[in-house]
């Protein structure tokens, strides 16, 4: 009448539930992490254009989004074949006056405004060293000589 099965059985269950733990699910969460970052980053839009060099014709960008108001300009993060000259400073109210001239007084405050005291290098071709925009302390490419071309 004696029964002391019951605590066998409990060994034998501890054993099992050690056997089947599988911490993989992690790594694959972060490669998800990551592609959310990547689209964040470009506002959930695709590229707006693959930029040239105007002399050589290399491609230097291949993300970039247009300027809200100056159609010739884009900005981007990511570039190819571009070298940021960090021995020449530009400053930024360098604009030509033509430009500044058009805007209306609302515009130009706030860009005159938001950008005192900011440095500027001159981004190059690699290939061809044609100035084609300018590098921000932000570490955003600014192009304004480029040719665009459909992504
Ligand atoms: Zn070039």
């Amino acid at each position: 009448m004696d029964s002391p099965a019951n605590s066998q059985k409990t060994v034998s269950d501890d054993e099992e539930i050690d056997y089947s733990i599988k911490p993989e699910f992690y790594d694959s969460d972060l490669d998800v992490k990551d592609e959310l970052w990547m689209v964040k980053k470009r506002d959930g839009r695709t590229s707006d254009a693959v930029l040239s060099c105007p002399a050589c014709f290399t491609t230097v960008c291949l993300e970039c989004q247009r300027h809200e108001q100056y159609v010739t300009q884009y900005r981007a993060v990511f570039v190819v074949n571009c070298k940021v000259d960090e021995n020449r400073v530009l400053q930024h109210n360098s604009t030509p006056p033509s430009i500044v001239g058009k805007r209306t007084r609302d515009s130009e405050k706030q860009e005159a405004g938001s950008a005192d005291g900011e440095r500027l290098n001159p981004v190059v071709c690699s290939t061809c060293s044609t100035e084609i925009g300018v590098f921000d302390s932000e570490e955003i490419y600014h192009f304004s000589n480029v040719i665009p071309s459909e992504p």
